[in-house]
């Protein structure tokens, strides 16, 4: 089945096994207005519950007190259920950033993580975030080495003092993965199954639930970056993306999609009216080095994915970033850097460096401070702007390309804490 949803794209959503019904969360007023229809109300008890879903962000039926306990009782007799996703397990890193374990209402679990301050991804994107995140530069030998000494003076708690705060929370949006990128260790899961809707924008309430984070007011990014290729998942995916709008309300420009070239999903992408911003991981210059380390390359070259992203109508102030890994020895040289300006030739792009994290089993390097220093260097040249991603939370196995459902005794330094206890 890995090769089969690779070969037909977004068309395979359709056989990957989709968990059994009864959850509320994820449903949208139309979808919700049929449900309490089917139960015998009227319109206004579906606005009712979406509030409670979305705006409350309830986590059990029995706190939906807009509603009669009749009305209640009746939906938990029918199998109606709110569904959001459990936190099983808690990891913090010394820099803020924390991972959770979240399980879903068959067993399955993701990952999901929340980065006080942000990723340093956003920045340079023509964002406020930019502005705001000035003195959250990153050097290259940082970068590589990971310091966690330097722990962000500016974290949650302090920010809250100053009556603002900002965080990005990093979404999953399948159990594992089926796009068999060689660096990743996501990609050793293989597929287990795509998650629904409710359970992508559900890790989205879990989290915001567990810091209390109120909308409006906190600023909130998110991005789909974590478990999971999105664009093969495509129709739950923009179902999530409609729930975070519509009913959470986290603008669509605070949102960032990567996907690592799904062809037919970037085109579907091209046409939404609403939806957040792009990433593509391009990792590579050229396409020998990048079906090297992306074999879905074969499928979908760079010429390919280039040609589609440059057909989507983009927004005002709206870039594409282009995130590209560097593995030592592998795609970090100077001819790379050259290659890499010469595709991006003439588009609103911007360039997300992210220095490779290890991983059991992972055959790579990391560069070379040095190398990542010139690649950047060069690409800011030939005028893009090109950013180091800050690897956050490297020490419980929270940084891209970490997460594959970590447990305990496999990361000694892991701080495994119950979920609402930290
Ligand atoms: N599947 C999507 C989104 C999740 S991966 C995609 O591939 O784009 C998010 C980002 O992490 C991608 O840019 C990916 O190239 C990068 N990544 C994967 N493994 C990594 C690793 N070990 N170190 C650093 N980045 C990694
Ligand atoms: Fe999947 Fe993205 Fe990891 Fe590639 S990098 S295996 S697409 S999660």
């Amino acid at each position: 089945m890995t090769m089969e949803a690779i070969k037909t794209g977004i068309d395979a959503e359709a056989a990957i096994p989709m968990p059994p019904g009864g959850a509320l969360f994820g449903l949208g007023l139309p979808e919700l207005t049929v449900v309490m229809a089917g139960l015998g109300q009227k319109p206004y008890r579906a606005r009712q519950v979406f509030d409670a879903l979305y705006k409350q962000r309830v986590a059990s039926l029995d706190e939906v007190t807009t509603l009669p306990i009749a009305l209640r009782e009746q939906m938990q007799a029918a199998g109606w259920q709110i569904g959001l996703p459990e936190m099983v397990q808690t990891a913090k890193s010394v820099d803020g950033t924390e991972r959770y374990l979240m399980r879903m209402a068959d067993g399955e679990t993701v990952e999901t993580v929340w980065m006080p301050d942000g990723d340093g991804g956003e920045r340079g994107d023509g964002s406020e975030a930019a502005v705001e995140e000035s003195n959250d530069r990153v050097d290259a030998a940082e970068a590589v080495t990971g310091q966690l000494n330097k722990i962000d003076k500016r974290n949650w708690g302090a920010l809250a003092e100053q009556g603002f705060r900002r965080a990005t929370i990093c979404i999953s949006s399948q159990v594992g993965c089926a796009v068999n990128c060689q660096f990743c260790l996501t990609a050793k899961l293989g597929i287990r199954r795509n998650l629904t809707a409710g359970e992508i924008a559900g890790q989205v309430a879990a989290v915001l639930n567990r810091h209390g984070v109120k909308m409006g007011k906190d600023r909130i990014n998110l991005v789909f970056m974590g478990m999971g290729e999105p664009f093969l998942n495509y129709s739950s995916f923009m179902q999530s993306v409609r729930v975070l709008v519509e009913g959470i309300g986290v603008p669509e420009s605070r949102m960032t999609v990567s996907t690592s070239g799904i062809l037919p999903g970037i085109e579907a992408f091209a046409k939404e009216t609403v939806r957040p911003k792009l990433a593509l991981s391009l990792n590579a210059s050229n396409d020998v080095v990048r079906e090297r380390i992306m074999p879905i390359t074969r499928k979908w070259n760079i010429g390919k994915l280039l040609e589609a992203v440059k057909a989507i109508p983009l927004r005002t102030r709206e870039w594409v970033t282009f995130e590209y890994v560097l593995l030592g020895g592998v795609n970090d040289q100077p001819e790379h850097a050259r290659e890499v300006l010469a595709l991006l030739r003439g588009m609103a792009a911007k360039v997300n460096l992210i220095v490779w994290n290890p991983g059991p089993g992972i055959d790579y390097h990391q560069p070379e401070p040095a190398d990542v220093a010139v690649f950047q260097k060069m690409l800011m040249a030939g005028g893009i702007p090109t950013y180091i991603r800050r690897p956050r939370g490297r020490d419980i196995y929270a940084a891209c390309g970490q997460l594959k459902r970590t447990v305990a005794e496999e990361s000694p330094k892991l701080v495994v804490i119950g979920a609402a206890v930290l």
